[in-house]
């Protein structure tokens, strides 16, 4: 069975040289764990950090390691009271083939409620992560305007269809015209920006919010948040969710300084981890499914098939590939 290690780690954009696949024995499941193969292996923006050897919310992964990932796959084999071969679980595992793990860390998914991959995805962190960054951090009430950065991606078009849900008017950005089409066409958007094909951005931004912003949901920083910083309203919030456009730089910009705007606005700005709803789950789960049962929230999956190209999908993501969640097809179900 193969696996992929940190071979070395990326400065800048990262490269195949950063990436080892290694073949190995399958491992063999100890007293209380389980022998899960790999059918969907997600790839995720955060991993960028855990390839660096600095502090951060996730801890870096050592070079030489084999590397973490979610994992949706089928038991094989089990020494855990309480899952048997055959079912499908989902979990954090590695960018494996075949991987153990304790069957307390394991999450059941039932095949019959839809397509197992969507536990990584619009059922699973990135799902959560919606939810709660912008119903709990950001706290959209009816008739705000709502933008989200990255809404084309896994997090961004959750929270881009919560909004609406809940009765605001959304605006994204994404960075292709197909996004674009997906967000207003399909998802209900209100407005939606190419920030690639523009060259003036604030202005796009200006005009796609004519009554300025109460919510900014933010998962890439940079010139997109520099955009909306100045039409920030009175009492507005921000969801400081991530900042991919900053990810794989090797020096990063002198930080805020425009934060005089946010004393005349008395706006907030809130970092979040979506692991501090750990106990929460279930509550958001609920929520995502009965909305995606009902026809109220879409989404969509770009897949890569084969466990060999799963680094050119994590690669991908920082070139804006994906329209959705990011998945890799190790093998079928
Ligand atoms: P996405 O599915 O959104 O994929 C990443 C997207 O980011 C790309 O598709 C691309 O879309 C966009 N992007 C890449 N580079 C840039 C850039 N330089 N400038 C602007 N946009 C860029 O990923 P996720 O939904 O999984 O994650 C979204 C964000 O949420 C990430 O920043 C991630 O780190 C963060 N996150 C935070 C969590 C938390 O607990 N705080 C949990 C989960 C995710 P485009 O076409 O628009 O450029």
């Amino acid at each position: 069975t193969r696996q992929w290690r940190l071979e070395s780690r990326p400065v800048g954009e990262p490269t195949h040289e950063n990436f080892d696949l290694v073949t190995i024995d399958r491992p063999e499941p100890g007293p209380g764990e389980v022998l899960v193969r790999t059918l969907y292996q997600s790839v995720d923006p955060y991993m960028r950090g855990r390839m660096r050897d600095a502090e951060s919310y996730a801890e870096p992964w050592d070079v030489g390691d084999p590397m973490k990932a979610g994992v949706v796959g089928e038991v094989v084999e089990s020494r855990y009271d309480g899952l048997e071969a055959g079912d499908v679980v989902t979990g954090e595992l590695l960018w494996a083939e075949h991987a153990v793990a304790h069957g307390d860390d394991l999450r059941q998914v039932n095949p019959d409620h839809g397509p197992v991959s969507t536990a990584l995805g619009v059922l699973g962190m990135p799902g959560v992560t919606a939810y709660f960054g912008l119903l709990d951090v950001a706290e959209p009430t009816p008739g705000d305007t709502v933008v989200v950065s990255a809404a084309a991606g896994a997090v961004g078009s959750v929270v881009g269809q919560l909004a609406r849900l809940n009765g605001a008017r959304v605006v994204g950005t994404a960075g292709s015209d197909e996004k674009i089409a997906w967000l207003t066409d399909d998802l209900g958007f209100d407005a939606a920006i190419n920030y690639k094909d523009t060259d003036d951005l604030a202005g796009a931004v200006a005009e796609a919010c004519p009554d300025g912003i109460d919510v900014y949901f933010d998962n890439v920083g940079g010139p997109i948040t520099d955009a909306v910083w100045p039409l920030l309203n009175v009492r507005s919030r921000v969801a400081v969710c991530g900042q991919i456009s900053i990810y794989n730089a090797t020096e990063v910009p002198t930080g805020p300084r425009k934060l005089g705007k946010l004393i005349e606005s008395r706006a907030r700005v809130e970092g979040f981890l979506v692991r501090d709803y750990e106990g929460r789950w279930g509550e958001a789960l609920d929520r995502l499914s009965t909305f995606v049962r009902e026809g109220d929230l879409h989404y969509r999956e770009n897949v890569v098939e084969g466990f060999e190209n799963a680094p050119d999908a994590f690669m991908g993501l920082f070139e804006g590939e994906n329209v959705g969640k990011q998945l890799v097809e190790v093998a079928e179900y």
